[in-house]
């Protein structure tokens, strides 16, 4: 079998979408990365907001078209597969494998059912399995935990993932240990709420540490650089501000999604937290971690969302002073709480208040990126950029960075970056060697010039 998967979504899907191809590779398939070369196709999808949904209506569509003129599997999972929206859209596009996000390890059954398989079950021994790690990646996510406790009022996250299962200590340390045999240098440690690790439904679990001790234990394991992500401001501790500094490989770098700087807004999502707990929060990392860089999520145009609230969410941008944000219209999502129950603002009020958001996150980007000029920066390059002869990477506080390729450093690796320019956007640098210099730039041929120098050319 040739199986190529598709995937849409958070980092939570990208990991689900390794652990899926690594069963289907242990399966004898191969993975393939076309339509056109497989005979099974596997949509990973994502729920939380109508875009990505559309996205994959009109992505069956196609894929529907081409099961009518060759024999094609198709398959559906994530989120979208897990509600009645998705199930209506995979009946209607013929849809052969549907698994939900608690079925994942259903895939070898499904395979051999040869015709319709549906999974919706969320199945304990998901949380056991161990994937094999990524090959040749320095970079890999780590699931410590699944599904959410919370009740946010626009979120449909709790329906499609369930409740909160956290992982056990011992079940992520050995999924570590293998990241790092196979030369993982970053790990992201993934949860909906990572502060909550080790708390289900409300009771702590018996031998499982809090999140900030988990830190501790795995910055212990000897990986190089230590993120994660979502943490939530509701269950944030000092703690982990306080494990984080005192845990050299843990980056500086937090993603604390505020989503409102308005109190009242926040009140009518359910968040649990207000504006001045969360600016506490901020203050005590800005204490324990002085150089920090800070990231958010933003929703604008929840519904009832004031001019005056919007405002509380800008001076509260000012306030903190983020690095980035990822910004989001208010996406009304069926089965949701404040789908029920509020009325959607108008489109335009909406994409208006994003407009003015955007603004304000360019100015701090811009702000924040300039301190960076000047500074050394360690720098994880994956491979080559869109450019020839670039590299790109990021930093340890995530910024994506871009630098030439320079002898002794073309390809892959963490390197030392000398960061000549920036712009909201990105970092621009060179790679230095342990005397602090720049290393010499590869220099770039000309296409003529490339072509009269290959050995054919010259024979
Ligand atoms: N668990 C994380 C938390 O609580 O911060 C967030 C997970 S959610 C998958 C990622 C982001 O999507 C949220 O932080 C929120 O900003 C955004 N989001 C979720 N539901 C949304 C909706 N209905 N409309 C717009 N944005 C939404
Ligand atoms: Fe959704 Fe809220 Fe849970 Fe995050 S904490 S996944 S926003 S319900």
């Amino acid at each position: 079998m040739k199986a190529h998967m598709i995937t849409y979504g958070c980092q939570m899907n990208e990991y689900d979408t390794h652990l899926v191809q690594s069963q289907l590779v242990s399966f004898g398939a191969d993975l393939v990365e076309s339509i056109d070369e497989a005979d099974f196709v596997l949509v990973n999808t994502c729920a939380v907001r109508g875009k990505p949904v559309d996205k994959v209506r009109s992505l069956l569509g196609q894929l529907r078209k081409v099961k009518s003129q060759r024999p094609l599997v198709v398959g559906m999972m994530g989120c979208l597969a897990q509600l009645e929206e998705g199930q209506q859209m995979a009946r209607k596009f013929e849809v052969d494998v549907l698994l939900g996000p608690g079925s994942l390890l259903d895939i070898g059954a499904a395979l051999e059912s040869n015709g319709r398989f549906w999974g919706l079950q969320f199945k304990d021994e998901l949380h056991e399995h161990i994937p094999p790690s990524p090959q040749g990646k320095l970079q890999a996510h780590l699931t410590i935990m699944r599904g959410c406790d919370h009740h946010c009022t626009y979120c449909i996250v709790p329906t499609t993932r369930g409740p909160q299962v956290s992982r056990s200590p011992d079940d992520i340390l050995r999924e570590l240990d293998l990241q790092l045999a196979a030369g993982v240098q970053e790990v992201t440690l993934l949860g909906q709420n990572v502060n909550a690790y080790g708390v289900d439904g409300g009771a702590r679990l018996a031998g499982y540490p809090s999140f900030a001790d988990l830190l501790r234990l795995v910055g212990k394991s000897g990986v190089r650089r230590i993120k994660f992500t979502t943490s939530h401001p509701m269950n944030f501790t000092e703690d982990v501000a306080a494990a984080m500094a005192e845990t050299p490989a843990v980056c500086d770098f937090v993603h604390l999604p505020v989503q409102s700087g308005s109190s009242r807004v926040l009140r009518r999502m359910a968040r649990e937290y207000s504006r001045e707990t969360y600016l506490g929060h901020i203050a005590a990392i800005k204490k324990h971690l002085p150089s920090v860089v800070l990231a958010t999520d933003i929703i604008v145009g929840f519904p009832g969302e004031t001019e005056e609230d919007f405002q509380e969410t800008l001076s509260l941008y000012d306030e903190v002073g983020y690095d980035s944000a990822y910004m989001f219209i208010y996406s009304p999502r069926p089965g949701t709480p404040s789908y029920k129950h509020f009325a959607d603002l108008p489109r335009e009020l909406k994409t208006e208040r994003l407009q003015r958001l955007i603004v304000k996150q360019k100015e701090w980007s811009k702000l924040r990126n300039a301190t960076k000029v000047g500074t050394v920066q360690e720098v994880l390059l994956r491979g080559d950029a869109h450019s020839e002869g670039f590299l790109e990477g990021h930093t340890r506080g995530n910024h994506p960075t871009v630098v030439p390729k320079a002898f002794g450093a073309d390809g892959a690796g963490v390197y030392p970056v000398l960061i000549g320019h920036s712009t909201p956007h990105m970092l621009y640098g060179q790679i230095v060697g342990a005397d602090g210099q720049p290393l010499p730039e590869i220099p770039q041929l000309e296409p003529q010039a490339a072509a009269l120098s290959s050995p054919l050319q010259m024979a």
